[in-house]
């Protein structure tokens, strides 16, 4: 039998509560299904039975609802090397003149791996960000556009379907402007998964308050009178951002609190006494 290869198989051992991520579930559960369901296949099997591994995907939605947090986290779960991140507008300006040979680079590590490894090579990631803003100026020429982002979309096709393809590689790309995105980039076999994050409902808030006040209920920091549920409530249209803001918010005022104005000496004993209430989340959300 084959031994599949590395960069095929998400980690036996994978959870996804440990993955910090909350009120995606769904989501998450779409994009296993649509993405990563093949890579549980080997190689050779997923093959023979006319599966090919998703090269790429989009995830869009308004800002803070967590698109860098999964796009990271996919890469735990799928056991790959450490994710290279690029971004739109840092592509367009620092870079100009030389965002081909940018875009070559960040291939190049994947590329030789493959070539000397094969199917043994481990799984590459590529992470987009705001890759709106190298669509927006493509074939804009005329009306005065640097033609940059032209070259780098035109880039990412190639590739993204060159001549040897890549099976190591997986593009995730992001934005908040999905209706900016080039279409040419969204087809088949490019970036072909598309996965909308919304703001979280008040069950998905609940559980992001919860995923960052572990830490502090852990060392018995939070006193009894915090409702996490009732937090929830008040939070409608928090992004988990901003509820990730309001609870270290919450803290800074409960540490404010606890600070007698001694002397420095005396913060450390203050601080251990510190509990943060329901109150300092109150006076946060204000
Ligand atoms: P942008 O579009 O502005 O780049 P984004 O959607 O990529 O935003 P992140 O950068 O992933 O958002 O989110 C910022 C931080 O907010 C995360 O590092 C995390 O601490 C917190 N956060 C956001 N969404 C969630 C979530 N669903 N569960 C837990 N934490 C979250």
């Amino acid at each position: 039998t084959r031994r599949p290869a590395a960069n095929s198989v998400i980690r036996p051992d994978f959870k996804f509560e440990d993955l910090g991520i909350g009120g995606l579930d769904k989501e998450f559960s779409d994009i296993f299904r649509r993405a990563f369901a093949s890579r549980i296949f080997p190689p050779g099997l997923a093959e023979k039975i006319g599966i090919q591994h998703v090269r790429g995907i989009l995830l869009y939605g308004p800002p803070g609802t967590g698109k860098t947090l999964i796009a990271r986290q996919i890469g735990k779960m799928l056991n790959a090397r450490e994710p290279k991140v690029i971004n739109g507008p840092e592509v367009l300006n620092k870079y100009v003149g030389q965002s081909e040979e940018n875009i070559r680079k960040l291939f190049a590590d994947a590329e030789k791996e493959q070539k000397e490894k094969g199917d043994e090579s481990g799984l590459h990631i590529i992470i987009f960000d705001e890759l709106d803003a190298v669509c927006k100026q493509r074939g804009s020429g005329a009306g005065g556009g640097t033609g940059v982002g032209d070259s780098v979309v035109n880039q990412l096709l190639s590739k993204l379907d060159g001549v040897d393809q890549l099976n190591n590689i997986l593009l995730i790309g992001m934005t908040n402007r999905k209706d900016m995105i080039d279409e040419a980039l969204l087809r088949s076999g490019r970036l072909e998964v598309h996965m909308e994050i919304s703001l979280p409902d008040e069950f998905g808030r609940q559980q992001i308050l919860k995923i960052h006040t572990t830490k502090m209920r852990e060392n018995g920091k939070m006193a009894g009178d915090v409702n996490l549920s009732e937090l929830a409530k008040l939070t409608r249209n928090f992004s988990g951002a901003e509820i990730s803001g309001l609870v270290k918010s919450a803290s800074s005022f409960a540490l404010q609190r606890h600070i007698k104005g001694g002397t420095v000496a005396a913060l450390s004993d203050d601080v251990a006494d510190m509990q943060i209430h329901m109150e300092d989340f109150l006076r946060a959300l204000d």
